[in-house]
């Protein structure tokens, strides 16, 4: 075991080799780059095991493809992970660095957009921990998720240049690149993979996320003693092109645009992933592969890498010689399918012309997958036109991605039991009907260790010293806080804990907005990705409300609260940049005004990504999560909120459902239109929000308020949310929902005067969380879907 003192003596050293500077001298970023180059000397080992042992004993093997990562910081989750945590920090703090200002040098690896991306990250976490042999494939997006700042009122967007620090975590495999193929005149693409080592908790495993990166062709077809300026031309459209490929990451949260460079990136990931896991398992296990699906599973996370589909298939026939039939029942053995979403926006289609110029090959394989997915459809359900062209792979010009998801793989999932249930009642209905048990549930989970372990220190060593340590390793073993629900001396040390959290925010706050927080107040807060559908115009609403029923009678009591807020809206999405907008003109109105006497303040943070997330989430008291039910899949921030202790307030929707089943309906705070309702609604088109706006005084004076000169803005910069709040049927229900609302909020104000009461929820809400850790939702996708087994790496 490694002493303080060795660890002492190796970052000087490393410092100096690296930074070329003594200690006192070196910055944050310099002793970061040291400490994460030593974690990277206790890896190498580990990772060589664990990849040879994999091979040894033929394990099965799990490759996750996902267009997005959202890891977020790694140098403290690789120290505890190693068991390395503990003796570093005392070893820094003799050295007299702050821990936390090192750790904080790293910047995000941020790619990724929000939930899918993260949801990603937290399974490669679990299945390293719980020792399963899983990977993560991915892109290596040279910018990463834009960087949010707000100037003026309005969301300002810049590239992210996470990689302008050389990304310490990652090995280029330069001799492990592949070529991928795609139509003329775009040809050959070199794809080069740089490893990420996944290290488990406490165990030995150390799994790998592989992002591949685009690179120039080796040997370019150039005469150098003739170039002509139009060869030099082409030279240089070539290298544009190829560089672009793995240069951005598209920045729309659930919405698809159909761009080109999206699906020269779709192709490129799933042909680079299956190359490369291809010649490695012919190399370690022989060239046959007709049992290719009892030695891997490749998942797809959301349609993005369903290219997988035909492209294992091309591989599969066209290299490897096989016949349609085998190969079909090889890949649909093979693959395995998670939908994120029911938001007809957000399906992916892509024209038939598009698909077929850029990958001539892929397209006609999906066209031969079409034509036998229809005759076989045909067989079964005969002269019915309608419903075979509902579900057709191939229809109306272009080809969707879902469709293909699900008849090219032998599992299909939702998100959360509400997701699932709406898939095969509704979006994914005909498909139900035809294969049942391709269907199934899977309800996302966070790791337990990032979200409670790391983020919250403090809480978790006071669950440790309560009931043991034994939740680390089994997180439902929580419930064993549920004796101390009640107990007055629990709930001291847990209100400490969040009142230590709510004074790390503030300060935070302080030092960087210049605003000061009342910590005493409710600290009440949505922070995720700006969109219509999770309804941050719903909260604004109500803050609008219950400001002007203050300014009305100044002494009305009510418990001070301070509205937290953050997120990104993508840069074209005009009315969630209205959105963000609205909330910072809210709070220059509300936080300057005398007559509120700091009852109500309200912070909109620039650029949320895990690390805020991280800051935010433990000093949360209340957790928004008041989508329009039926839209939200799941939802993760939820399970990270009420980990921490927040009590949520919430609509039927994702996982809030089974958030409700799981804590109780005291330890909750429901309202709102359930998801039958809403569609009903919608269906029916009774729900015009005109109606409401006519009855109800309160919902007239805040819309109002948009356009009406109130708030402090020049002109009509709120009347798109003015229109779209009235439009019969263009909004997500939030008029319908507002009254509902605010008896939840005024419901929230009762609970929180008691606070035993409110300790008590606050406690069962963590006692219940452990059965959203991911560590449960990825042992489920293993047993059931990838059938796969926990391997115990050997000690060297
Ligand atoms: C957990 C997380 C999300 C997902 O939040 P939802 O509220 O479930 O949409 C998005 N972004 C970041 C940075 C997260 O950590």
């Amino acid at each position: 075991m490694l002493t303080k003192e060795e660890c002492k003596a190796a970052l000087q050293k490393r410092i100096l080799a690296l930074a070329g500077t003594s200690l006192d001298e070196a910055s944050a970023a310099d002793k970061y780059a040291a400490l994460a180059s030593l974690i990277r000397d206790y890896i190498g080992q580990r990772w060589v095991d664990t990849t040879r042992y994999y091979d040894d004993q033929k394990q099965k093997q799990v490759y996750y493809f996902s267009i997005e990562f959202l890891p977020g910081r790694l140098l403290d989750t690789n120290l505890r992970n190693l068991g390395l945590r503990e003796v570093w920090c005392e070893a820094l703090a003799e050295l007299g660095i702050d821990y936390t200002e090192l750790a904080n040098a790293e910047r995000d690896a941020g790619l990724g957009n929000g939930g899918l991306g993260r949801l990603a990250a937290c399974f490669l976490d679990s299945l390293a921990s719980l020792g399963l042999p899983g990977h993560g494939c991915g892109i290596r997006y040279t910018y990463g998720l834009f960087e949010q700042s707000i100037i003026d009122g309005v969301q300002v967007e810049k590239p992210d240049t996470w990689l302008s620090d050389l990304d310490i975590w990652e090995y280029r495999k330069a001799g492990k690149a592949v070529t991928v193929e795609f139509g003329p005149p775009l040809g050959t693409v070199k794809a080069v993979p740089y490893d990420i080592p996944v290290i488990g908790f406490d165990n030995r495993t150390v799994n790998t996320l592989r992002l591949w990166s685009a690179e120039l062709r080796d040997g370019l077809n150039v005469n150098y003693s003739s170039l002509t300026p139009g060869d030099i031309r082409k030279l240089l459209e070539y290298k544009n092109w190829v560089e672009a490929i793995s240069q951005i990451l598209y920045p729309d949260d659930r919405y698809e645009e159909g761009r080109h460079l999206r699906l020269v990136q779709e192709y490129f990931l799933v042909s680079a992933g299956l190359k490369s896991i291809i010649r490695h398992i012919k190399r370690k296990q022989g060239s046959n592969l007709s049992y290719l699906a009892n030695q891997i599973a490749i998942h797809i996370n959301d349609t993005h890498p369903a290219l997988a589909i035909p492209e294992l298939m091309r591989i599969l026939m066209d290299e490897e010689g096989m016949g349609w039939d085998e190969a079909w029942d090889i890949t649909t053995h093979t693959i395995s399918y998670t939908n994120h979403t029911v938001l007809p926006e957000a399906l992916e289609k892509w024209p038939v012309d598009q698909l077929r110029s850029l990958l001539p090959r892929i397209y006609e394989i999906i066209h031969e997958i079409n034509e036998r997915f229809c005759a076989e459809l045909w067989k079964r359900y005969p002269g019915e036109w309608d419903r075979i062209a509902a579900m057709a792979v191939i229809a109306d010009g272009f080809v969707k991605m879902a469709h293909l998801a699900v008849a090219g793989s032998h599992s299909v999932n939702g998100v959360a039991e509400l997701h699932s249930r709406i898939l095969q009642d509704d979006l994914l209905h005909l498909f139900y009907q035809h294969t049942p048990q391709k269907f199934n549930n899977k309800t996302n989970g966070i790791t337990h260790r990032r979200w409670l372990l790391s983020a919250n220190p403090g809480l978790a060593g006071l669950i440790t010293d309560t009931i043991g340590p034994a939740w680390l390793q089994r997180p439902t073993e929580l419930e064993r806080l549920l004796p101390f629900a009640a107990s007055t001396a629990f709930q001291q040390k847990l209100t400490a804990v969040k009142q230590d959290r709510k004074e790390a925010l503030a300060k935070f706050i302080f030092d960087n907005y210049h605003i000061t927080l009342d910590t005493h107040s409710l600290f009440d807060v949505q922070v995720k990705r700006i969109h219509a559908y999770k309804r941050q115009l719903l909260n604004a609403l109500r803050i609008m409300e219950l400001y002007q029923r203050l300014k009305a009678d100044p002494g009305l009591d009510i418990l001070p609260r301070t509205f937290i807020f953050a997120g990104k809206a993508a840069p074209g999405y005009y009315l969630a940049k209205k959105v963000i907008q609205l909330i910072v003109t809210l709070s220059k109105q509300i936080n300057n005004d005398p007559a509120i006497q700091d009852k109500l303040k309200i912070v909109f943070l620039e650029n949320y990504n895990v690390s805020l997330a991280e800051l935010i989430i433990p000093a949360a008291d209340i957790s928004e999560q008041i989508s329009t039910a039926g839209k939200e899949a799941s939802g993760t921030s939820n399970m990270k909120f009420m980990m921490n202790g927040a009590i949520t307030i919430g609509t039927l929707d994702g996982a809030n459902v089974e958030i409700r089943e799981a804590v109780g309906d005291e330890n909750i705070v429901i309202f709102g239109l359930t998801a039958e309702e809403a569609t009903a609604c919608y269906q029916t088109g009774q729900c015009d929000p005109m109606i409401i706006y006519n009855q109800d005084e309160r919902v007239r004076n805040c819309v109002n308020q948009l356009i009406d000169g109130s708030l402090p803005v020049i002109g009509d910069e709120f009347k798109p949310l003015y229109e779209y709040l009235l439009h019969p049927n263009g909004a997500f229900l939030e008029l319908q929902d507002f009254a509902a609302y605010l008896d939840a909020q005024a419901k929230i104000d009762r609970l929180f005067r008691n606070k035993h009461a409110r300790w008590q929820m606050a406690i069962k809400n963590i006692a219940h969380s452990g059965r959203f850790s991911s560590d449960r939702t990825v042992k489920e996708y293993a047993d059931a879907i990838w059938h796969i087994r926990p391997a115990e790496i050997p000690q060297r």
